[in-house]
């Protein structure tokens, strides 16, 4: 059942004109792509996609590439284009580990990551999104004052990610650990699929704002 259901979600998106197909092919050509000399930005591990559409329904002068590894996920994201199709977003089924295959050096103006997966063994503390292993992929596509913005209910994660900071040339800009009470940075912000949820139930959300 399982199996043929990722079947079903794998067809669809080779259908789908929303999906960036060969998104190798497109590094460095993104405004091309788009027609115009807008912003790119990405969020990475987009799951079912409410923020990125959010977003870019809010800002029809900036570009969106969504991000996700899974296409059962991404097929809801699609689903939701369907009803409401925007010009200015698509979106890439990947793993993000390919990223640089993707974009050009400093062609990204910003990225987002929201309720990142914890990987919780130290094993796999390298396939963590705010790691130091993808801070240094984020470094060569992000421009030169471009920014990541992390969202995290998982405070485990979140000590993580700013001790990845340590000895680096990222500082955090800004930073949270409970977003919804902190009237300068929650204003203007986007909840995402688990943010609703996890909020929803009481947990503080933590976030910071990066640059180098
Ligand atoms: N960002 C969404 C939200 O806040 O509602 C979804 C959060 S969910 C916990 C994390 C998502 O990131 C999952 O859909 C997962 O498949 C995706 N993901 C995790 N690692 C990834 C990677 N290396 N590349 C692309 N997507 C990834």
């Amino acid at each position: 059942m399982r199996l043929r259901n990722v079947t079903g979600s794998r067809e669809m998106i080779a259908d789908n004109d929303f999906v960036i197909h060969e998104p190798a092919e497109m590094k460095g050509k993104w405004s091309e792509f788009f027609g115009n000399d807008n912003p790119l930005r990405v969020e990475i591990g987009m799951g079912k996609g409410r923020f990125i559409m959010t977003l870019a329904e809010q800002n029809p002068d900036v570009n969106y590439i969504g991000i996700e590894k899974y296409s059962t996920v991404l097929l809801r994201a699609l689903q939701k284009m369907e009803v409401n199709p925007l010009p200015n977003v698509r979106f890439i089924r990947m793993d993000a580990e390919e990223i640089c295959d993707v974009f050009a050096e400093g062609e990204v103006d910003r990225i987002y990551l929201n309720f990142s997966d914890p990987w919780p063994k130290d094993r796999h503390a390298k396939r963590r999104l705010p790691s130091q292993a993808f801070l240094a992929r984020y470094d060569v596509i992000l421009k030169k004052d471009g920014v990541v913005e992390f969202k995290t209910d998982n405070r485990d994660l979140f000590d993580f990610a700013e001790e990845e900071l340590q000895g680096t040339k990222w500082k955090e800009d800004a930073v949270t650990y409970d977003l919804h009470n902190n009237e300068e940075m929650v204003r203007g912000n986007v909840m995402t699929e688990y943010e609703e949820k996890f909020s929803s139930m009481g947990n503080p959300i933590c976030k910071y704002i990066i640059s180098r």
